[in-house]
């Protein structure tokens, strides 16, 4: 069943195979998308454009790093000269000062706080004004996100409050954009290994106590959130807007 055939999907967010915009590519790669990649800087331009060759040649890739403006502007005009219209936006971008990860919330810096609301929230609204004009037919945008922004998590600290912002924007965006027929929702992932990850402070013990304490006993695999992605950029998933699905093996219903 080719869930996503036709459909053209923009993937913002891949550094490597272990992001979790790659398992979300796999996923609608796989049901029949057309993607477009976009990546932030040269720096990580030949490893994406690699992967992308090894397993989805034919791609689009285009560069942006989201805090800029021209750049946002100059990938949205590449998509909208080589496609013309989109139907679907992943946006799996977040990032926080290393040193905002670790220790007390309270010594959150006034630069720090600014730049993780920046990348990790606001982006979100930059990447849908731009996209909207391409979604002709309607189209469904989603975005990542992590239980940081309900309960208080050791580290998470300013990505905490960051998501907690991405969270409310996705309310404010659905209700601007349901009307048009695009739909605006948010998968709360439990922890994976990635590069983000790693900023995180003690990433590990969290990931123990999840395998203890979560229903189903297991970490979050990204491919379990790549395939709720699927469902969320599938007509399956069409009277659902403004919503934040957990995909987390059950652990944000337990009490510590
Ligand atoms: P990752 O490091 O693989 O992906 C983060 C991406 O953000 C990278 O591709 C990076 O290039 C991009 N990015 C950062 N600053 C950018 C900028 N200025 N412009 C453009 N792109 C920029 O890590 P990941 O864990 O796959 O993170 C993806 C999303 O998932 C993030 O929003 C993260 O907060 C969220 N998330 C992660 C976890 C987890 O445990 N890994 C859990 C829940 C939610």
């Amino acid at each position: 069943m080719d869930l996503l055939e036709k459909k053209r999907i923009v993937i913002m967010g891949v550094a490597n195979q272990r992001s979790i915009a790659w398992g979300i590519a796999k996923s609608l790669y796989e049901a029949g998308a057309e993607l477009a990649f976009t990546y932030q800087g040269e720096r990580l331009e030949k490893r994406v454009k690699q992967l992308i060759d090894e397993h989805m040649p034919g791609s689009l890739c285009v560069e942006c790093d989201v805090t800029s403006d021209e750049q946002l502007q100059q990938a949205f005009s590449v998509i909208q000269q080589k496609w013309g219209y989109l139907d679907g936006l992943v946006h799996s971008i977040a990032f926080a000062k290393s040193t905002d990860l670790d220790g007390d919330f309270v010594q959150t810096s006034r630069d720090g706080y600014h730049l993780a609301q920046e990348i990790s929230a606001y982006s979100l609204v930059a990447v849908s004004r731009e996209a909207q004009p391409l979604m002709k037919n309607g189209g469904s945008i989603v975005t990542m996100t992590y239980l940081g922004s309900e309960k208080v998590i050791a580290n998470y600290n300013v990505m905490g409050v960051a998501k907690a912002a991405l969270e409310a924007n996705v309310k404010y965006l659905a209700n601007d954009l349901g009307p048009h027929q695009i739909r605006v929702n948010a998968i709360s992932a439990g922890p994976i290994k990635t590069l983000a990850a790693k900023g995180v402070k003690n990433f590990n013990t969290v990931l123990d106590v999840i395998k203890e304490k979560a229903p189903l006993r297991r970490t979050t695999d990204a491919s379990e959130v790549g395939d709720t992605a699927l469902f969320l950029m599938s007509h399956l998933s069409r009277g659902i807007t403004g919503e934040v699905i957990h995909v987390d093996n059950g652990f944000n219903i337990i009490s510590m």
